[in-house]
């Protein structure tokens, strides 16, 4: 609900702001823009959609790391021609490798791209192409167009286009995620960024390397929620050799700073990959081993675990199954009050049950939406001190098809007992120095990793066979593969 009023009140905003289009100076790049959003609109716009982040992605819990980050970040904001926007830069837990920016200040790298980071000087070349997108003003030229075509932000969708139009499951601040930036942005991003980070003294030979691992790295992710770095950041034939032409004509690098050891520190013990401990699949089975439950989805369908969420849709697409915690905690019977006298729905029989002993309310329900009326089952569950809401829907019409599927998904919660599946641990970044020159496939042997060797080699950016010389620091992966997982 929070997020619907949200929305609204951009909308509204952005709707006054195109009244408004005027011509302006690019605050970066001295170049003329077309300027549909004024600074404070673009400040809050940011703000907003950063709220919506935050909401449903979970930032890393480290507080030490997330100075850190920050820190880096400010040095390079303050060096920036936007010196005085309201800056943040903030690590959100999740495996993707990316890195966002929204209008006026707020930047995200995730977990994910963090672990491939091998200095200081590769984050800050990140950081300072994020900051680019920024400065230049491209976030806000970004949905502003998508606003001025039209397309409204529903461009992408989490689990699938239908998912996402059916449960309101992307939210106007997550779509901003999903838009890409053009080349020319690109370019302009990877020139500013060099600049900020030569500001600081960063070795800016660093941001030729990190881009060249980033586009090796590519999409290579294993089912987050948001995209990977290429496709929200397109490369181009030429980038690499125009980043490098720029770095050639920065003088004094020799003595630039790079901070390796120091940003390896930071990064040690760091979660690697999916954390099982925040929900994980074993075929239909899903188990949350931190809230403690298990829930069977339909066999056959297609599900996605994501941190606000996790949801199923059948093979014929026509019919969603999902769980997510109801708005507060104010117990099962209340919140089942708020969502059944909802506008635009009307309640079949509503009634108390008891689900595996837990308690329940449950009914079923009609509503109006703009994609046409969608029925469907709806339980709230407490267990743990919070409240569940469990639902499925389908199309009107098909709810005789599917009511028995929905029910058996709902009725199957329960409290998860397993003991090897409550203690179930990520993998994670751990240092390690090296006595004698050895490649990654040498070291492979000497100390398995549940990593592959290839994607050792791209973590420590070097090649497999290459040796790397006694007393590097080197990152490597350790724990087990999550459950049900296969090294990709
Ligand atoms: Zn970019």
């Amino acid at each position: 609900m929070a997020h619907r009023v949200l929305a609204t009140r951009l909308a509204g905003s952005l709707v006054l702001a195109f009244l408004v289009v005027s011509c302006a100076t690019n605050p970066a790049t001295g170049g003329k823009m077309l300027s549909l959003v004024s600074e404070s609109q673009e400040i809050q716009m940011g703000q907003q959609f950063s709220q919506e982040v935050e909401s449903s992605m979970p930032l890393v819990d480290d507080a030490e790391l997330q100075a850190y980050v920050e820190g880096v970040g400010l040095a390079l904001a303050a060096v920036s021609e936007r010196p005085d926007l309201p800056w943040s830069f903030r690590v959100v837990d999740d495996p993707v490798v990316n890195a966002f920016a929204l209008p006026g200040g707020p930047v995200y790298v995730t977990r994910g791209i963090l672990a491939h980071f091998s200095s200081e000087a590769e984050m800050a070349a990140v950081l300072g192409h994020e900051i680019g997108h920024i400065t230049a003003r491209h976030s806000v030229e970004q949905i502003s167009r998508a606003q001025l075509a039209g397309i409204g932000l529903a461009v992408g969708s989490i689990l699938s286009r239908d998912i996402a139009r059916y449960s309101g499951l992307a939210s106007q601040g997550l779509q901003v995620l999903f838009l890409s930036f053009g080349r020319d942005d690109e370019h302009e991003s990877d020139m500013l960024g060099v600049r900020y980070a030569s500001r600081v003294d960063y070795d800016v030979r660093e941001s030729v390397t990190m881009h060249e691992k980033l586009d090796r790295i590519g999409d290579l992710s294993n089912g987050g929620g948001i995209p990977g770095w290429l496709s929200t950041h397109p490369s181009s034939e030429d980038r690499i050799e125009r980043l490098h032409a720029l770095v050639d004509t920065i003088p004094g690098l020799a003595d630039a700073k790079v901070g390796r050891d120091e940003y390896l520190f930071h990064i040690d013990d760091l979660v690697y990959g999916e954390d099982p401990r925040q929900g994980y699949f074993a075929q239909s089975l899903f188990l949350h081993p931190d809230l403690r439950f298990q829930i069977r989805f339909p066999d056959g369908w297609q599900t996605a675990n994501l941190p606000s969420v996790v949801g199923g849709q059948s093979p014929s697409q026509d019919a969603i199954v999902q769980l997510t915690l109801a708005s507060d905690g104010s117990g099962h019977a209340e919140a089942a009050r708020a969502f059944f006298s909802q506008e635009g729905l009307t309640s079949g029989r509503v009634g108390r049950e008891r689900i595996n002993g837990l308690p329940a309310t449950l009914g079923s329900f009609q509503a109006q939406t703009e994609q046409g009326v969608l029925e469907g089952i709806a339980a709230f569950l407490d267990h743990g001190g919070l409240t569940y809401r469990i639902m499925g829907y389908t199309v009107q019409g098909r709810l005789n098809n599917y009511q028995n599927g929905f029910l058996r998904f709902i009725r199957s919660f329960e409290i998860l007992t397993d003991r090897a599946a409550l203690s179930v641990e990520p993998m994670r970044i751990e240092l390690y120095t090296l006595e004698r020159a050895s490649s990654i496939a040498e070291i492979s042997r000497r100390k398995p990793s549940p990593a592959s060797e290839a994607r050792l080699a791209i973590l420590n950016g070097v090649e497999e066979t290459e040796r790397i010389p006694p007393g590097s620091m080197i990152k490597w992966v350790v724990g087990e593969l999550p459950p049900g997982t296969r090294e990709d």
